[in-house]
Formats: structure tokens, sequence, C-alpha cells
């Protein structure tokens, strides 16, 4: 099968439509306007990797018909990022096998804690089994293909990107250390954060994502993570994903869920 990236949620911890919202944004009738949260199935090599796996895991799965993974990767521990590991179980039922997951040691510290149970000396029968291996910022295998994390600064917290041959996934950041982008060249297809158009703690604006896009240089760029905050009332941009494509840049895109991009 060929190299793929399919973007299961490209929203932020709320989601879009927020609940309780009636913007132009979250009341908008566009398909790619509901945005479940952030995530991506990756097609790489013969590896069907998911990356990050957040409350909106089951409904993305069923959706894609997703039915069996080599591996999740972990981005960092926001809940928004790890809060559908409990439906693994269904996969670890079907398959007869736990699921390998790949992260970071204070990610696991998170996950400890966020699923006490799944980690208790006496668990009970049915909680997730999970095989679990440690990664930091050097390269590491799965099945023998390359993986190349990605350093990134989400405010104070570290988070890792993925580099995959000609994909890099890197969600949830507003910083890149320059040594960093030696691992983002030649790349076909970059995937990166924005939050909101104005200025954000811990994630890119959308003005930074399109700067650090263009540093970047992949031939195609997507930015994900989105939330309902898009809009510019000065030159009437509601922040719909169709007005948002029309003043990205050439070669950068906005995703949408349900989008499929080979590399
Ligand atoms: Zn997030
Ligand atoms: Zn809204
Ligand atoms: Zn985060």
């Amino acid at each position: 099968m060929e190299n793929s990236i399919l973007f299961l949620g490209t929203g932020t911890s709320t989601g879009v439509p927020m609940i309780g919202c009636h913007c132009s944004v979250c009341s908008s009738t566009d398909p790619r306007d509901k945005r479940l949260r952030a995530s991506a199935f990756v097609h790489y090599n013969g590896l069907k990797l998911l990356i990050d796996c957040g409350p909106d895991f089951r409904t993305q799965a069923l959706a894609n018909g997703i039915e069996d993974l080599d591996a999740i990767l972990f981005t960092h521990q926001h809940k928004d990022h790890t809060g559908g590991l409990d439906d693994v179980r269904a996969l670890n039922y079907i398959n007869s096998k736990p699921t390998t997951i790949y992260c970071e040691n204070r990610v696991l510290g998170g996950l400890k804690m966020e699923y006490s149970y799944a980690f208790s000396d006496h668990p009970y029968p049915g909680v997730p089994k999970l095989d679990i291996h440690i990664i930091d910022e050097k390269p590491f295998e799965i099945q023998g293909q390359k993986i190349i994390p990605v350093r990134a600064m989400h405010y104070k917290l570290p988070v890792l990107g993925f580099r995959m041959g000609g994909l890099c996934y890197l969600t949830d950041a507003n910083q890149i250390a320059e040594e960093e982008f030696e691992k983002l060249k030649g790349l076909e297809i970059m995937v990166i954060n924005t939050v909101r158009r104005t200025k954000h703690l811990s994630h890119f604006s959308l003005g930074e994502a399109i700067a650090t896009s263009q540093k970047i240089g992949a031939k195609k760029t997507f930015i994900t993570h989105l939330s309902h905050q898009m809009a510019e009332d000065e030159h009437n941009i509601k922040g719909t994903h169709a007005d948002l494509s029309t003043e990205m840049p050439s070669g950068i895109y906005v995703a949408y869920d349900g989008l499929k991009v080979s590399f």
C-alpha cells in the first residue's frame, strides 16, 4: 500500500464546533468545519501507525475502518491527544494482542495517572493492554522502518513530532529549535499546528504557522489543530475552512477531517 496520511481529526482540544458556541465557524454547515480532536493515521512502508489517540478515537476508528494498528506514537500527554486510549481494548480483543505504543517517559507518566487501572499490579480483566516502548529524540525503528523524532516546545512542555520518510507530523508546538530544522529538510509533506489567528501561549498562531512552514519549505504543508477562533473582522474573513483556504499562500493548505494525502 502507498504511503499516506489520513487526518482523523484536525481540531483543537475543544473540537469544532465547541459546545455552546454559535459563531460563524461553529455554525457552518460545511463538513470541513466539523473538527474532531487532532490525530492522524499513517501508512508508512507497510506500517499502520496512529499518531495520538484522543477522546474521539473510537468515532474516528469506526468512521475510517481502523481495525488494526502496528503502533501508536504519542506527541505529548495532553488529554486531547491521549483521552481515547481506553478504546484500544477493542483492538486488543479482536486482534488478540496488546497495542504497541511509543512515547517519552514523561508521557508515560501522564498515561499512568490517567489510566492507573491499566497499570495496577492486579488489573481487572479487560483493561487496555499495552506494549510500551520509551523513546526520546533519537531515531528509532518499528519493524525495521526508521522514524525520526523532532523536538519542539509547546510553551514549556517538550513535545515530539515524527518524521517518516517524506512526511513530518508536528502538532502542539510554538517553538522549534534551530538545529531541529535540519531534520525537516526535503519534506514532501509537513503537518503543523495552529490554534487561532492571534498569538497564543503554547501554539503557533496562524501567521506563525505559515511563516514556520515557509521556513521549512516542504512541497506541501497542511495546517491542523484549529479552533473556531479563526475569524478576522477587518477583512471580513469568517474563519471557516472555505474562507481560510482563500488566504493560504501557495503550497500551504488547511487540513480537514477525512483528508488523505499520499507521500
Ligand atoms: Zn492538542
Ligand atoms: Zn465557535
Ligand atoms: Zn497540547
